[in-house]
């Protein structure tokens, strides 16, 4: 542990509702130097094909996040302790040009995996995801470990369009950003367009796993498939919140019923330890559509449980480096 490591505001000195709202309670600062976790929004939904409202996530899930704690109640994990942690403010976005959004969120998230830190990143919906994966994969291409109640491996949309949340994986993989043989999809249900939707993203080599799959199996059996997938090798982790129940996570812009509890979505977020993940992000969230709340709560509650994962991880590679 490094006493000048950032750490959150105290909820026993300021209480949870005072003072700015931060990812986590922690400092805000300017830049990503000397991060090693870097907490990120990127308020942007012009990728949304129905309910828009994800631009609202970031500042939203900020508020709720101030309900997260110091220490991992199951793995004793004290992230802050272990891991230099700040929120660096939301990438800048353009609401109103969707090329232009994309080309501001890749070059911002350059700028921070420029300064060696790996981004936990807020949405905005699920098309931010392209434009980071060109930032992280610009080397090489990495795996995908994907909670989604959708593949987002369609093609286009409304005639010609290639750029929506339904497409982002499908760009990646012609993109060369990532591995199709090391993508594992968790949590895809509900109705598609056309039988064959699925086809091509399986003919690629990615492994959907969907919701009746994870029900028969359980969290276990499938997170070790999924380790076994992302093969020990660089790994990008996205979580859209859709992936929950909309009994737990109404507000969201493509609901699907049939959904992960909170608690099993937890249960394999820990299960990822082990696995090397450049960057993660949540996404989806639309405050807009939420109830109380409950929507951005699961998704900081999901934000944190990456922040312990990850943090652990940073923890074994400097030890791994001291030795
Ligand atoms: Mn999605
Ligand atoms: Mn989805």
């Amino acid at each position: 542990m490094s006493s000048s490591f950032f750490q959150p505001v105290d909820a026993a000195e300021v209480p949870r509702f005072a003072g700015h709202s931060t990812f986590m309670r922690l400092p805000a600062v300017n830049s990503a130097k000397g991060l090693d976790i870097a907490l990120v929004g990127i308020p942007w939904d012009g990728g949304t094909t129905n309910r828009a409202g994800a631009r609202h996530g970031p500042r939203e899930v900020r508020n709720q996040s101030s309900l997260m704690r110091r220490v991992h109640h199951v793995s004793g994990t004290e992230p802050f302790s272990i891991a230099n942690v700040a929120d660096v403010g939301d990438l800048s976005v353009n609401p109103i040009d969707l090329m232009d959004g994309l080309h501001r969120i890749e070059s911002g998230m350059a700028e921070i995996l420029a300064s060696g830190a790996i981004p936990l990143s807020v949405g905005g919906d699920h098309l931010i995801t392209l434009p980071v994966l060109r930032a992280i994969a610009k080397e090489r291409p990495v795996g995908l470990i994907h909670f989604d109640a959708h593949s987002d491996t369609n093609d286009r949309y409304f005639g010609d369009n290639p750029y929506t949340h339904g497409t982002p994986f499908r760009r990646a993989i012609e993109e060369g950003l990532l591995d199709p043989r090391r993508i594992v999809q968790i949590g895809i249900r509900g109705s598609i367009y056309e039988p064959g939707e699925h086809d091509w993203a399986k003919q690629q080599g990615i492994r959907i796993i969907y919701m009746e799959e994870f029900v028969s199996r359980g969290a276990e059996a499938v997170m070790r498939e999924a380790r076994e997938i992302a093969g020990g090798l660089p790994t990008y982790v996205t979580f859209d919140i859709d992936s929950i129940d909309p009994s737990m996570a109404p507000g969201t812009g493509t609901p699907e019923a049939g959904g992960f509890t909170t608690r099993e979505a937890q249960q394999m977020i820990r299960l990822l330890a082990g696995v090397p993940i450049v960057g993660a992000d949540v996404v989806e969230v639309s405050p807009p559509f939420d109830l109380a709340g409950m929507t951005a709560l699961a998704g900081a509650t999901m934000m944190f449980e990456l922040l312990c994962v990850i943090a652990r991880q940073v923890d074994e590679q400097r030890r791994v480096k001291q030795v």
